[in-house]
């Protein structure tokens, strides 16, 4: 059988593994930080209309530039933030992950190099590596927060072309206030200048308000979010960012032309017409996970404070085998690889509650 090592990979895709959240069949699925809501009814049937009516087009290519997607996500964000932006000044893509990647496509590649500060989202290392930029893993304290002085002396030693920020933090939870943000953005700009991403994918869920305004003023500040969280639509595949119009000039450089389907734009013009209902699942879905936060807190847990829709619990003395006892109690979490702490994306009340109790039982097994 051949394997990767017998193709002619490139040297630093060898030893890689592939991102792979386990899709099990399990009862409660709290793995992969999805929202448990399915869409209501009624934007199901909107969605149908509005496909429909794409359909109707799909002989022709779709609007290459996304123009009226790009208008109402900038309309979504003026109105949830208070901070004003243009059509111009938002891109959108098949998720953040492409977002993310057209970023690191027209900012990093070969001979450059990003930052970010582990543990954090892993994909932003992989599409590092996946681009030709080379990956540095910055530090955080050990309560998960950014320990602003050493990665202020970690970016004028490394002079990175790219620093990521994940606010609020995957798989930790943990927001980055604005202070930080601008302190690494001026570290940044003073040993390069470069560019520095702020992925807001959870972002609707946090306790503080968006990083948003920062862009002002900012033009190597790009802040990126998704409908795959708030929105309930994972499988829709719609990310987008917010920067300078000069940065969506940039990714433009690198998009393939027609990256983004008719119907997926159908489907996030129609998801967008639902936003308020939507949003009134984030707030459900917050005061959830502050039910679980405190909960796991009463059983004897350490909970890392969060302002995303998942919670890092621990700690454990052997995580995996924790992570087992979930499952074989049908309950599906994560297991990032953070030694000692397991992540659980916040359910249905349902859910939440068969977790707490699986969380009860394995506390006095594994803790
Ligand atoms: N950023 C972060 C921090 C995430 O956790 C995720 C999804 N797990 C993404 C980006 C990518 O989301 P999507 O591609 O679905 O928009």
């Amino acid at each position: 059988m051949t394997s990767l090592d017998d193709l002619p990979l490139r040297d630093e895709l060898r030893g890689q593994s592939a991102y792979g959240a386990p899709q099990l069949d399990v009862a409660v699925r709290l793995n992969t930080n999805e929202n448990p809501y399915p869409l209501p009814e009624p934007l199901v049937a909107r969605i149908a209309e509005r496909v429909a009516e794409a359909a109707r087009g799909l002989n022709r290519y779709p609007d290459r530039d996304v123009v009226e997607l790009r208008t109402e996500l900038a309309r979504y964000l003026g109105r949830t933030t208070g901070h004003l932006v243009g059509a111009d000044q938002v891109w959108a893509a098949n998720g953040s992950n492409e977002v993310i990647q057209q970023l690191l496509q027209a900012f990093g590649g070969p001979g450059r190099t990003a930052i970010g500060f582990e543990p954090s989202y892993s994909m932003h290392a992989l599409i590092s590596r996946g681009t030709g930029t080379a990956w540095v893993s910055g530090p955080r304290h050990a309560d998960f927060t950014i320990d602003t002085g050493a990665a202020r002396r970690e970016i004028a030693a490394l002079r990175p072309d790219v620093v990521f920020v994940c606010s609020p933090n995957n798989p930790t939870g943990t927001a980055t206030d604005a202070e930080t943000v601008l302190a690494l953005y001026d570290a940044a700009q003073a040993a390069k200048p470069s560019l520095v991403v702020v992925d807001e994918a959870y972002g609707e869920f946090s306790h503080q308000p968006s990083l948003l305004p920062l862009i002002e003023g900012r033009p190597n500040l790009v802040l990126t979010r998704t409908m795959s969280k708030a929105f309930g639509a994972a499988g829709l595949r719609l990310g987008y960012l917010a920067a300078d119009p000069a940065v969506v000039e940039a990714v433009q450089l690198v998009r393939l032309p027609y990256h983004l389907s008719a119907v997926n734009q159908a489907t996030a013009l129609a998801a967008l017409e639902y936003t308020d209902t939507l949003l009134g699942y984030v707030e459900q879905l917050k005061a959830e996970r502050d039910r679980v936060v405190t909960e796991l807190r009463a059983f004897g847990y350490r909970v890392t404070d969060s302002d995303a829709n998942f919670v890092q619990f621990g700690r454990f003395a052997d995580g995996h085998g924790a992570w087992q006892a979930f499952l074989d109690r049908g309950v599906l979490i994560r297991d990032n690889g953070v030694p000692g702490w397991l992540r659980a994306t916040t359910g249905t009340p349902g859910e939440n509650s068969a977790f707490l109790d699986a969380a009860k039982a394995v506390f006095t097994t594994h803790s």
